[in-house]
């Protein structure tokens, strides 16, 4: 396992894979913890999940900075992604009581109800691009539901899980609630036949998701997986262009340009396309790019090398298929993993831009007639995570966002997760939720109890 540090390329620091019987070890720790850990009041675990929300925004700015040197994310929006797992553990404090309380229900019989046990051990396989966020926003809801965690991060990224396991040990939760497996993704498939292991959830690429969900298939095992995405932006005809364009190039930008739920495909209707190529254009150049650790940066280095040779490639492939370059599009000179915000213009179905997921500052513009093209051109996709729709007309948009095949729709807004809302996609973004009330009920057993 090696943490490199995508402003400079330099390596931070090298952590030995465990052994098989290591991680063997670590399972059976959690087990047992789990054991203990299901017995406890909700009470207790109530507690113990606020002294953990007080003791991340007590290290924020030492666990901000770890990221940022770990993945390349600008430094105010580390503190932003720390702040937010802060809200997921006060939402899940204050609902836990209310969603998991026996449901009652009238039959026949004496008394029947519904509870909701908590399965066991989960096995959470990480993305590097939010290293806390994603663990938090599946740890919150399934520990206090009574559950043991065991993490798989993505390797590079090694610093933030080992942290994560510290701050649930320093919290006060049981000794190995919450276990980090120093493991790469090669070794992740045997686990999912480890009968200790009741679940898993993998955030990551659909090849990861695809061999993790056989896995789990030959192992009746229940899986939620969270997936690639190609998000839609419309902008329709009668849309606020100066705005659209600002929070475009935020959409699109976010985390470098990486994060799933990012503005992917900006789909607008041909009345307004050239004012709004125009302002975003305007918007995309704004932005500053530099190092990730100063406070005035917006766009830093994209996490692992190879992330940036693909993108260079995905940008080239889209200009020989016609598109057009309108800003950025070319690698500085430098040690980081440097891409510039890039807009593409002339982007048609069919071309590289339109058809896979862009992990990196670039945006392809594509022309729809109306409505109803920009709906085909939105749903024409393998993906299915998020869209965003811009118009005056909230009817319209309503009506547009029933159709749209997502999981989560904006209407003039940016898509974004929230502890509130479910998230999740369709198609080849995934299935299963996270977050909320839905998020919660996945890693548990919905039991039927009736007294006759
Ligand atoms: P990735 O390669 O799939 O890595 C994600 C995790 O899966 C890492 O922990 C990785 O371990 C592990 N892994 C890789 N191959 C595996 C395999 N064959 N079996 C089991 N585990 C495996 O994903 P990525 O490219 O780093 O991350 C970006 C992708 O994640 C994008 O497609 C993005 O859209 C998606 N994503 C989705 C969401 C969402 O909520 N839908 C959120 C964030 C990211 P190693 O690091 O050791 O390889």
């Amino acid at each position: 396992m090696i943490s490199v540090n995508p402003y400079d390329g330099q390596t931070i620091r090298e952590y030995p894979d465990f052994t098989a019987e290591q991680t063997s070890a670590a399972v059976d720790s959690a087990e047992k913890a789990f054991f203990e850990w299901r017995g406890a009041t909700l009470t207790e675990r109530k507690v113990l999940n606020l002294k953990l929300r007080d003791l991340l925004e007590k290290k924020k700015d030492e666990l901000a900075r770890l990221m940022t040197l770990e993945m390349g994310k600008p430094i105010k929006q580390s503190c932003a992604e720390l702040e937010k797992c802060g809200l997921a553990l006060s939402y899940y404090s204050e609902k836990a009581e209310l969603f998991l309380a026996p449901q009652m229900v009238e039959t026949e019989a004496q008394k029947s109800y519904v509870r909701f046990d908590p399965l066991g051990l989960v096995l959470a396989v990480m993305p590097w691009n939010f290293p806390f966020w994603q663990v938090f926003r599946f740890s919150a809801p399934s520990v206090i539901a009574g559950n043991a965690a065991l993490l798989k991060h993505a390797s590079n990224v090694t610093g933030c899980a080992l942290a994560i396991e510290t701050l649930y040990r320093e919290a006060g939760f049981p000794e190995n609630i919450f276990r980090t497996l120093l493991i790469p993704g090669s070794n992740v498939l045997p686990l999912m036949d480890d009968q200790r292991i009741k679940a898993a959830t993998l955030t990551g690429s659909e090849a990861a998701g695809v061999a993790i969900a056989e896995k789990a298939g030959r192992n009746l095992k229940k899986v939620v997986l969270e997936l690639g995405g190609s998000d839609p932006f419309i902008v329709l005809g009668d849309a606020d262009i100066a705005k659209a364009a600002a929070v475009a190039a935020k959409a699109r930008t976010i985390n470098n340009g990486q994060s799933c739920i990012a503005a992917k495909r900006f789909i607008v209707e041909q009345s307004v396309y050239d004012s709004f190529r125009n302002a975003f254009v305007d918007e995309m150049n704004k932005l500053k790019v530099g190092d990730p650790l100063s406070e005035e940066t917006d766009v830093g280095p994209l996490a692992k090398r190879e992330f940036l040779e693909e993108l260079e490639q995905q940008v080239e492939r889209s200009v020989k298929e016609g598109a057009i370059v309108l800003a950025g599009g070319k690698k500085p000179e430098s040690d980081g993993w440097f891409y510039p915000p890039t807009v593409l213009g002339n982007v048609k179905p069919g071309n590289t831009a339109f058809e896979e997921e862009i992990f990196g500052p670039v945006a392809p513009l594509i022309m729809a007639r109306d409505n109803d093209h920009a709906m085909k051109l939105a749903n024409s996709s393998r993906f299915g995570l998020g869209g965003s729709i811009w118009t005056s007309d909230t009817q319209v948009a309503e009506k547009m966002a029933a159709e749209l095949e997502v999981g989560t729709v904006f209407i003039n807004g940016m898509v974004k997760s929230d502890p509130r809302l479910p998230f999740g996609g369709v198609k080849a973004s995934g299935f299963g939720r996270e977050l909320s009330y839905f998020g919660m009920r996945e890693f548990v057993n919905v039991k039927t109890v009736v007294i006759e």
